[in-house]
């Protein structure tokens, strides 16, 4: 089997590909793009994100149709 290299760390906005050490996004200017090896809002996060807004959008939808 044939390990992949270990590839560049990318921005978690963007995608722009940064070195590890980087302070800053070249291209957006995130702060510490790549200081965990990875995106700083993974799959868990967006997901997260996803039942919030939902959340909220099926409280907006009672309380609407509670006030009529
Ligand atoms: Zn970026």
């Amino acid at each position: 089997m044939t390990a992949a290299p270990q590839a560049a760390p990318h921005c978690a906005v963007c995608g722009t590909p940064v070195s590890s050490d980087a302070q800053r996004c070249p291209s957006c200017g995130l702060s510490r793009p790549a200081a965990q090896g990875g995106s700083v809002l993974g799959r868990h996060g967006l997901w997260l994100i996803a039942a919030v807004l939902l959340a909220v959008y099926v409280v907006v939808l009672l309380i609407v149709s509670a006030a009529r």
